[in-house]
């Protein structure tokens, strides 16, 4: 494999119903970075049927090309379609890099490649960089069970390929004016060669709670004591209008919900503000809120790593001081006529 044939950053534009996933946007942010590091195009690829329309969005988020596969074989996410799609695009092509967000289908599709094309694939990356001389893509992921950042690199195989999670890279804003390359690619897919079927597409209509998506979040530890004490969380967040986060030794004593669980192996946020109360800030909770816009932490113990990654940091027993916020919250909402702003 001669690898100065690999150029170009590509991203994995994952849609549904010609509804980009959030995390496709923030990959073509952060490939931006890349690419202009590496002076390559950045390339959003997109597979489907009936996506043309798509294509001018990716442009807008930064991309410089868009490759389009469109077929009916592709209106539905497969795995054995959709491989056979990228493995097109990637054996013509050939980019250096190609990134694809961690979601179901994404996870899937990433692994399915790589193993086809016999390169590396670093899994649920979450910091992304390029060693500019060698060209090569270094992904950072807690390892070890979280106790230290590996940076995984893929020297001798291409593409170099990684999943990034969902709320980790940072999106450009759009830019409509801006102009790019759509290439569309022909493919030759037949229904009844496909080992899957689509039979039934049933939309799941239960209302579950995300706080991923969450402006505010108050975040408990197990500081907190006990489940009792935790309810002063839930008052809290309550009264300014938040969601309800936990650490995962909350989750595992069962005061929340797994899918409330902020972490390595929960959710991922990036709200506005994030109260941490209670909370050590563990490398594995750290990675799921590092990038909330503000930090605010309570913790009795000066030293917590939690407060290394505050904006402002509450030296002091949570249980003496949540009810006073409360107090203190409930009367400027009194003032404000029942409103929380957070503009
Ligand atoms: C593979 C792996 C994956 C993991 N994934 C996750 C994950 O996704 N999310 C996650 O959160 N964790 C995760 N963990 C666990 C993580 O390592 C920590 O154990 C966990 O985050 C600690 O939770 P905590 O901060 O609630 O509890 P503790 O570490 O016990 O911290 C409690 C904090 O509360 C403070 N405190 C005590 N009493 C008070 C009081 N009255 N007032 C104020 N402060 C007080 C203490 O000083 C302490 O700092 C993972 C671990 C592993 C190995």
């Amino acid at each position: 494999m001669n690898l100065d044939d690999y150029r170009g950053v590509w991203v994995f534009i994952e849609q549904n119903e010609r509804n980009i996933e959030g995390v496709s946007l923030e990959l073509l942010g952060a490939g931006r970075k890349l690419a202009d590091k590496l002076e390559v195009p950045l390339a959003g690829f997109l597979l489907g049927h009936e996506i043309k329309s798509v294509a001018n969005q990716v442009i807008s988020y930064g991309a410089d090309e868009v490759y389009l596969v469109d077929h009916p074989v592709l209106k539905q996410y497969r795995t054995e379609s959709y491989m056979q799609g990228v493995m097109l695009l990637a054996r013509k092509y050939k980019p250096e890099i190609i990134l694809y967000g961690a979601t179901p289908n994404g996870k899937d599709l990433a692994s399915a490649v790589a193993t086809d094309l016999s390169t590396g694939l670093t899994a649920d990356t979450t910091m992304l960089d390029v060693d500019v001389t060698n060209r090569l893509l270094e992904a950072s992921r807690p390892a070890f069970g979280g106790n230290i950042m590996a940076t995984i690199l893929c020297k001798k195989h291409r593409p170099q390929m990684a999943t990034v999670r969902p709320k980790v890279m940072k999106a450009l804003d759009p830019d409509s004016a801006r102009v790019g390359k759509i290439i569309e690619e022909k493919i030759d897919l037949k229904e009844e060669d496909m080992r899957t079927k689509v039979l039934q597409i049933v939309n799941d209509v239960t209302k579950k709670v995300s706080i991923a998506d969450a402006h505010v979040i108050v975040c408990g530890g197990k500081g907190m004591g006990d489940l009792q004490n935790f309810q002063l969380i839930h008052e809290l967040a309550d009264t300014i209008g938040a969601s309800v986060g936990g650490t995962r030794d909350v989750v595992e004593a069962g005061w929340l919900p797994h899918e409330q669980q902020v972490g390595q192996t929960g959710e991922t946020v990036t709200p506005k503000i994030y109260f941490a109360i209670g909370i050590s800030g563990a490398i594995q909770h750290v990675v799921g809120m590092k990038n909330s816009e503000f930090i605010i932490a309570i913790n009795k113990d000066p030293n917590a790593p939690i407060f290394d990654v505050a904006t402002y940091g509450i030296v002091g027993d949570a249980l003496e001081i949540v009810p006073k916020l409360i107090e203190q919250f409930k009367q400027l909402r009194t003032e404000k006529g029942g409103e929380m702003s957070y503009a």
